[in-house]
């Protein structure tokens, strides 16, 4: 199933890049470019009326810390060093319209991508933008219920399912680490993680399930875009807004790639 949902997006993404070509401007938004001269990162938040994301924790601590503890995790210890911004609360993040669906297709995220985003990527400022749906995935044909979130393969666009994440933990505090863990993994996608644009540095590659970590303990281990899995990880792991999740081979990635 996931393979199929990769090449679905590969195909798109093949017509996308060759619609990009044609106005000559030089595409910013890859991989690459991220690890090149890009100082400031800045993640930018949609959502849907009934898909607000959560923000803060029961003390009050803005939840939001925790990709932005991973992000920033990304690229420490990288020769530029990047500045990241990531929306504290509701005001600073883009309520859009409410669709009125309940699936959305891979098509239809980047629909949304092109009408609402804001931000755009150069040569020295990075935009990652997530957006938060009332609805699930649909993979072709069939409705994903219990898939987490996307990153639409080769581009910055993430969609996170907003009631796959209310479906799942035992408690409000672990659901909000796992929507935490769903935009981080995303997000990794987004930036080329695992042999998705970074090539390894060490074996650690899940060959069935391309893009993610054999290491059960990274947030990229494939079963960690699904429901129950993420849910087993967070509880397992003693979480706080500043628990780096990328285990060391996606950060050694990272480190050492200078395209
Ligand atoms: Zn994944
Ligand atoms: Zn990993």
């Amino acid at each position: 199933m996931k393979r199929q949902y990769l090449l679905l997006s590969l195909i798109f993404m093949v017509s996308f890049s060759a619609c990009k070509k044609e106005d000559k401007t030089i595409d910013y938004d890859t991989v690459d470019n991220f690890y090149k001269k890009v100082s400031t990162i800045e993640v930018e938040v949609a959502y849907e009326p009934g898909a607000e994301p959560y923000t803060t924790l029961t003390n009050g601590d803005n939840i939001w810390q925790f990709t932005q503890t991973n992000v920033e995790a990304l690229f420490d210890g990288r020769p530029v060093s990047v500045s990241v911004t990531v929306p504290p609360n509701l005001a600073s993040m883009q309520q859009i319209p409410d669709q009125n669906r309940d699936n959305y297709s891979a098509q239809d995220v980047m629909n949304l991508a092109t009408r609402f985003r804001e931000g755009v990527n150069t040569q020295t400022s990075g935009n990652l933008w997530v957006v938060f749906l009332d609805g699930y995935f649909k993979d072709g044909d069939s409705l994903r219920t219990n898939v987490l979130g996307v990153n639409i393969t080769g581009t910055s666009v993430t969609a996170v399912f907003k009631p796959v994440i209310n479906g799942v933990g035992a408690l409000t505090s672990q659901r909000k680490y796992i929507e935490q863990s769903t935009v981080v993994h995303e997000l990794g996608h987004a930036l080329g993680l695992v042999n998705s644009g970074l090539p390894e540095t060490s074996n650690h590659t899940d060959t069935d399930h391309g893009g993610h970590c054999t290491n059960q303990d990274c947030v990229m281990y494939w079963l960690n875009e699904g429901a129950v899995n993420l849910s087993n990880f967070v509880s397992q792991n003693g979480m706080s807004q500043f628990t780096v999740v990328f285990g060391p081979e996606c950060l050694q990635d990272t480190r050492s790639f200078f395209p």
